[in-house]
């Protein structure tokens, strides 16, 4: 579903943030990317959202190549596609609902739709009773369930979740990978970025591990190793 061939980045002159990185993502898997910072995650992410350009190789998103879809056509594939970051980057005048019901208005979905949807996946985080909570009203853990639903909000095939659990204590942070596993299990590929060793360990998943920009393991239950 998500193939890089030989993919670079060097942004503005510099030392490649990406260097020939070639791997293969299939439907329902959950890939865990780890590395130290500035080591190119988040950059493989832009990427695959077609925020960045890559300088060699080829992108490809369900054999559609990445650099060749049109950039009106751009919103169809970020519309496969549900990111999550760690700064959660929720709207703070927006309620929980409203944050999530937001990334459906501006598709033009009905308020029929729109109050179905965002109930369903308000209960897939588990977050009903907080719906017309503001972003401040609510804790770090919550604030990302929040995000994930937003993610989760046009059904992608795949979340992307760029370090999820960087601002958050040890529980909420498992807590935050269990609810990925259970989308996860649920059919949706997930690729997720992290720093955090306990929790890569007790997965036993695939682990794709950068060093300066390169592809050094990849591993089917993988260990966190740096
Ligand atoms: P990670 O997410 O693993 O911390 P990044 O992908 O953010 O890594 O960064 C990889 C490298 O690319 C770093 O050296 C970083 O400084 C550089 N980099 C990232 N974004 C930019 C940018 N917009 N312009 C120039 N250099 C960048
Ligand atoms: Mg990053």
């Amino acid at each position: 579903m998500i193939k890089f061939q030989y993919v670079s980045k060097i942004y503005s002159h510099k030392t490649a943030a990406l260097d020939n990185v070639s791997f293969e993502v299939k439907e329902k898997e959950f890939v865990s990317i780890v590395g130290k910072s500035g080591s190119g995650k988040t950059t493989l992410f832009k990427l695959i959202l077609a925020e960045e350009r890559p300088s060699n190789g080829r992108i490809f998103f369900d054999s559609q190549e990445v650099q060749k879809i049109k950039t009106k056509e751009l919103p169809f594939l970020r519309r496969k596609i549900g990111a999550v970051f760690q700064d959660y980057k929720l709207i703070h005048s927006k309620t929980a609902y409203e944050n999530i019901a937001y990334a459906m208005e501006v598709i033009g979905a009905s308020d029929k739709e729109v109050k179905k949807d965002v109930a369903e996946v308000l209960e897939i985080v588990g977050l009903t009773g907080k719906a017309n909570n503001f972003p401040i009203e609510l804790s770090g853990g919550e604030k990302q369930r929040v995000a994930i639903a937003r993610a989760l909000i046009h059904r992608p095939e795949v979340i992307l979740a760029d370090e999820p659990t960087g601002n958050l204590d040890p529980y909420n942070a498992l807590e935050i990978i269990r609810l990925l596993l259970k989308i996860n299990k649920s059919g949706t590929t997930v690729f997720l970025a992290t720093h955090n060793k306990t929790i890569i360990n007790s997965l036993e998943k695939r682990v794709i591990t950068l060093q300066d920009g390169k592809l050094i393991r990849d591993e089917e239950k993988g260990r966190f190793i740096l």
